[in-house]
């Protein structure tokens, strides 16, 4: 079994190329569940559903949010509506998050998307990483914000003094999924609002210590290839680059894949992690994406 921490963007780019060439039945993917919220009265685990529809093939590739070729007349009819709905949930996107929220009345989220992603075809166990509910907070200049807050009504444009969340406990199944594991891939993700939040839960770090973990920088140069990491990174007092990725991970990190764009770097971060690789980390087209995860997996050395 090989194991997969993931957020809802550079993750599942990877994910794509890993389920081209590995049995996805032989797959658990452990989500982040920080950024989930209630929207419209209903259950939004936005990494969650982008993981789901990235196995299903469905995924809108544009934003990696939501179903390709979606429709949102329910979403424009609530703004018409006066409803403001801050999330632009599209149609069929919306009757998933339904079927979550219905589930969530009588059964944990664990259970809720293990239903889902069976219903929807999906070999690989879906694993939220927890139960609990733990709201990521933007200290800003101008006040705390909730991460949609943030990311959406205000672009992503305020600067950042810190981020905050509280710990929770793993969900079922997270723990064992890492340790019964030959691998466990960190896939390019938000290390502070993505990944930071899975490693921090207890037993985690241990689990991760005593297993083969590779991981891949989402940090190309001096910026992350998209999205406010780097924001994020430099209010918790890291470096924004391979490198300050490379020191968040180096208590449990095996090998550490950068780009070649920074392989000026590779000998900095060896004094930290054994195995760092150098390759093309920018997954444009799904000829990148099998490529990558063909030297994630040790098939390329
Ligand atoms: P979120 O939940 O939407 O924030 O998504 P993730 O945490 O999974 O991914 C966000 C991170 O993915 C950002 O920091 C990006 O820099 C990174 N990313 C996106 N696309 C790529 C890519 O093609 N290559 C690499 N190396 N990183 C990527």
């Amino acid at each position: 079994m090989i194991t997969i921490l993931s957020g809802g963007t550079g993750t599942p780019k990877l994910i794509q190329g890993i389920k081209k060439i590995r049995d996805p039945s032989q797959l658990n993917i452990i989500v982040n569940t920080v950024e989930n919220d209630y929207f419209s009265g209903l259950y939004v685990a936005p990494d969650i559903d982008t993981v789901i529809y990235t196995m299903a093939d469905v995924i809108n590739e544009e934003t990696w949010y939501g179903i390709q070729d979606d429709t949102f007349i329910t979403h424009e009819k609530l703004n018409d509506l006066g409803c403001g709905e801050l999330l632009r949930i599209g149609d069929q996107d919306r009757a998933l998050k339904i079927q979550k929220t219905q589930l969530m009345q009588k059964y944990p989220l664990s259970k809720a998307v293990d239903i889902q992603r069976k219903k929807m075809g999906i070999k690989s166990a879906i694993i939220p990483m927890s139960d609990e509910q733990s709201h990521i907070k933007i200290i800003t200049p101008h006040g705390e914000m909730s991460f949609h807050q943030f990311l959406i009504e205000e672009k992503a444009e305020p600067s950042v003094q810190d981020v905050v969340y509280h710990k929770v406990t793993p969900a079922p199944g997270v723990i064992e999924a890492i340790e019964g594991s030959e691998m466990v891939i960190i896939g390019p993700s938000n290390p502070i609002t993505s990944i930071g939040p899975i490693i921090t839960m207890d037993g985690v770090l241990k689990a991760l210590k005593d297993t083969n973990v590779v991981a891949v920088s989402p940090i190309i140069g001096k910026q992350p290839v998209s999205g406010p990491a780097g924001k994020f990174m430099q209010a918790k007092g890291f470096d924004v680059s391979s490198f300050g990725v490379s020191s968040m991970y180096e208590e449990f990190l095996d090998t550490f894949i950068i780009d070649s764009e920074d392989s000026q770097f590779k000998g900095k971060i060896e004094k930290l992690i054994t195995d760092v690789m150098v390759t093309n980390t920018k997954m444009g087209n799904i000829g990148d994406k099998v490529a990558l995860a063909r030297i994630v997996l040790g098939e390329i050395v």
